[in-house]
């Protein structure tokens, strides 16, 4: 096996368990490593540190498989692997009966940069590292040996893809899509999923528990869901007794489709209205008008994909905060999101704070959402936390 070493000092993070090696960290790796190919790590000295898929092309130049020397990357070591990320997800006790899920959560379930979402019988799949791409065969192997599955799909089109030197890969792996749109239930409430052309891997699969949780917060209020996308949070919403609610996604296609789940639901499609414009603006346009709510959803897609882009994200996240405080009604909820994974917890809830203040809001933070726990992050990966959010009652 070829060999990678690295510089003095830089075997620390891999000595916490750490799954990324960057390229400043490597000393010497030998000549023609093939993009994928897995290779072992050794430190300055000469011990080994672990296997890795290396990536040539990414600043992420290796990606640990295994930190046993004992342990070789083959099928066994798929299926291994593949075996644990259910059975956890088997432990989880919210998500008992829930036939959607992602059952494979890349570094957190000990494979980087592998993504599996299982829509009912159907599972979507996602290889966004050279190392995944160069084991495809293997790990198809394996998830073909998961019980009840009659399709995989691949959805490998996203711009990860491209940091990794790979090209973008998206069409039918095993088996046939029954419809362009498939119905799934989630928690209970029907919703048509795009596979082949819907954000990610279809649907947000990482808000199950926030929309079970926005359901018990509904019942009565007029809700105003913005960045809906196909609808998670509004059809939970009418689920919990909503009284009307307002969307708003820039994407025509999504709002479509948010209708035909209300339709799926046999849900009063009079108490949902739709807007198909730009959150900013729109945010301003009620405020303007005067009209109020009693619940804000704040999802929007993910501001900042690099620390540069931090500041600017900053401000995006203050401004709807802000525009959301000044139309809501006098004890009114947020539930308010960042999936950026750069912007931390900590932060996140300072931005609502001064948005609060600066709309002259007393505010309380009642509850702390993270993404749900089929989207685990490791102990020693602190970056798999992206989707965080906060509940706020305003007074
Ligand atoms: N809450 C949704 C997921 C939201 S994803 C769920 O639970 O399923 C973000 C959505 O924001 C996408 O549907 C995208 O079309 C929309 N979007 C992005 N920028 C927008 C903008 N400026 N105004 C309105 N919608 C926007």
């Amino acid at each position: 096996m070829k060999k990678i070493i690295l510089k003095k000092g830089k075997e620390r993070s891999l000595l916490r368990k750490h799954p990324w090696i960057f390229s400043g960290a490597i000393e010497k790796s030998e000549n023609d490593i093939a993009v994928g190919e897995t290779v072992e790590v050794l430190s300055s000295s000469g011990v080994f540190l672990a296997r890795a898929a290396f990536s040539p092309h990414s600043q992420i130049r290796a990606r640990i498989w295994t930190f046993d020397p004992e342990e070789k990357i083959d099928s066994d070591f798929f299926d291994k692997k593949i075996t644990q990320a259910l059975r956890y997800r088997e432990s989880l006790p919210n998500l008992v009966g829930e036939r959607s899920l992602r059952i494979v959560n890349s570094e957190s379930d000990g494979l980087p940069g592998l993504i599996v979402d299982r829509y009912e019988n159907i599972l979507v799949v996602q290889f966004l590292s050279a190392g995944t791409e160069q084991n495809r065969k293997l790990i198809l192997e394996s998830l073909k040996k998961i019980e009840n599955i009659s399709v995989i799909y691949e959805r490998s089109d996203t711009d990860a893809r491209k940091k990794e030197g790979l090209t973008l890969s998206a069409g039918i792996i095993q088996g046939e899509l029954p419809d362009r749109q498939i119905k799934i239930i989630e928690s209970g409430i029907n919703y048509n999923i795009d596979i082949e052309t819907g954000h990610k891997t279809g649907f947000y699969l990482d808000q199950k528990l926030n929309r079970r949780i926005l359901k018990k917060y509904a019942a009565g209020k007029r809700i105003l869901n913005c960045f809906s996308y196909t609808g998670g949070f509004s059809l939970a919403a009418i689920a919990g007794g909503a009284k009307e609610i307002t969307n708003i996604d820039s994407s025509r296609e999504a709002l479509e489709t948010l209708n035909l789940n209300m339709n799926l639901n046999n849900m009063d499609i009079g108490r949902s209205k739709n807007i198909c414009g730009d959150v900013f603006r729109e945010l301003r346009y009620f405020r303007n008008s005067g009209d109020k709510f009693d619940l804000i959803v704040l999802d929007p897609p993910k501001f900042a994909d690099s620390q540069a882009k931090m500041e600017k994200a900053a401000k995006g996240y203050k401004d709807i905060n802000y525009q959301a405080f000044r139309i809501l009604e006098e004890g009114g909820v947020l539930f308010t999101f960042s999936c950026s994974g750069l912007m931390q917890p900590e932060l996140f809830r300072k931005i609502v704070a001064d948005a609060a203040l600066d709309a002259g809001r007393k505010i309380r933070f009642a509850e702390q959402l993270f993404q749900s726990p089929d989207h685990p992050f490791g102990g020693e990966f602190p970056e798999g936390l992206y989707l965080k959010g906060v509940i706020v009652i305003a007074e």
